[in-house]
């Protein structure tokens, strides 16, 4: 073992630690639902992706179970080898049709799905104009792409715009922004993107992985929340691990696109397919969210309930229509405080400190799923009056 190593990891372990931002991981027992055990603790959880409350759903639990019994565990290889399965195909063909895009590529990870399209579409000769709160999977993939990055402040088309007429004529330009955003979950102001991309002869490419699903008369996410088609928003990627429930993701558009990622994406070529039980299961996921309008209902219903007893506690929130509703606190020390007291009170929704977020805007995420009752939604409610009443730090 190396001396140096292991000094030079314990000095910057301590620095996290010293600065209040350490991290560490919380053991499930059990699905993913509104009531769980979590390290022991019988809890109600606001803080899954899970909105729809699909990721345990008998129906997609059954489809995953038969497609194990069919095709086994692992994929085996990568999708261009033998690994693609009829039930990756399946599901290509529904999210194609769930987007109303000409076709679909299935990725394991948002992760990987953001890092080729990046590097198929942009290198370094090329910009990319990106929200400043974009997800760190895009900032990422920007970076490894080697396209020149230029940063525009958060939801503000006009700062994009000064950023555009500054970019140099050469190359091609590619606008990039979350459709909701992870963090602050706000809507990404996509008609004035879209026109402004339309303007500067420049790619519009949302990541809609909060968005899908949830948002949408047929959860089409935000691109069908504002009317904007593949005309407008001709690059899309989603993911699988939220609304729908299961894991993995998605990039829908052209078929030249798709096939461009084919033929190019590295994070594609060389890495296994997802299992495809995960497709099977994905596929009837998708199949409900299509169809989940109750489902829809009762979370928008949650959350004018919840925005409601937010305001009443003086609390500001973004706008109660994305399941993504986060309470900025300030200090680290006090979000970390109040999370705590809630995690006592029986309520798990986690302190989201720097350096996910800016310094000073540390934050308490409260998530909601259809999953949830308005009894849930209310007794956090009354736990999150008595954590701040309570807290000084
Ligand atoms: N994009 C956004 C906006 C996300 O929130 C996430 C996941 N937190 C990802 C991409 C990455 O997706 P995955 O978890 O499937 O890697």
């Amino acid at each position: 073992m190396s001396d140096s190593l292991e000094r030079t990891l314990e000095q910057r372990l301590s620095a996290a630690r010293d600065s209040g931002r350490w991290r560490r991981t919380r053991v499930l027992d059990g699905p993913q639902r509104p009531e769980q055990i979590i390290d022991g603790y019988h809890m109600v959880a606001f803080c899954s992706n899970d909105y729809l409350g699909l990721a345990a759903d008998p129906a997609v639990v059954a489809a995953a179970r038969e497609a194990l019994d069919y095709y086994g565990v692992g994929a085996g290889a990568a999708h261009l080898i033998n690994g693609h399965t009829r039930a990756h195909e399946e599901l290509e063909q529904a999210l194609a049709h769930f987007t109303g895009r000409e076709r679909v590529l299935v990725f394991s990870t948002g992760y990987m799905a953001n890092l080729a399209l990046m590097q198929a579409l942009v290198g370094r000769h090329d910009t990319v104009f990106e929200d400043r709160l974009n997800h760190a999977s895009l900032i990422d993939a920007v970076r490894l792409s080697g396209a020149r990055s230029q940063r525009y402040r958060h939801a503000e088309p006009q700062h994009l715009r000064e950023r555009l007429n500054k970019a140099p004529a050469t190359g091609h330009r590619m606008i990039v922004t979350d459709g909701v955003f992870s963090m602050d979950g706000d809507i990404a102001p996509l008609p004035e993107l879209a026109a402004l991309a339309r303007e500067f002869d420049a790619w519009l490419m949302v990541d809609d992985a909060h968005g899908l699903s949830v948002l949408g008369d047929t959860g089409g996410g935000s691109c069908q929340h504002f009317g904007l088609g593949s005309g407008e928003v001709p690059v899309l990627m989603g993911t699988l691990g939220k609304g729908f429930g299961t894991a993995g993701a998605f990039v829908a558009g052209s078929e030249r696109l798709i096939e461009t990622l084919i033929q190019t994406a590295r994070p594609y070529i060389y890495t296994t397919a997802m299992p495809a039980a995960l497709a099977a299961a994905t596929l009837a996921s998708v199949r409900i969210a299509e169809a989940a309008g109750e489902r829809r209902e009762h979370l928008q219903h949650l959350l004018r309930r919840l925005g409601e007893g937010l305001d009443r506690l003086g609390l500001p929130h973004p706008p109660p229509v994305t399941p993504i509703q986060p309470v900025t606190l300030g200090t680290a020390a006090r979000a970390s405080a109040v999370a705590e007291r809630l995690f006592k009170a029986g309520f798990l929704v986690p302190a989201i400190r720097p350096p996910t977020v800016p310094e000073g805007e540390a934050r308490l995420r409260i998530t909601l799923s259809a999953a949830h009752t308005e009894a849930q939604v209310d007794a956090l409610l009354r736990a999150l009056e008595h954590a701040l009443g309570t807290t000084t730090a």
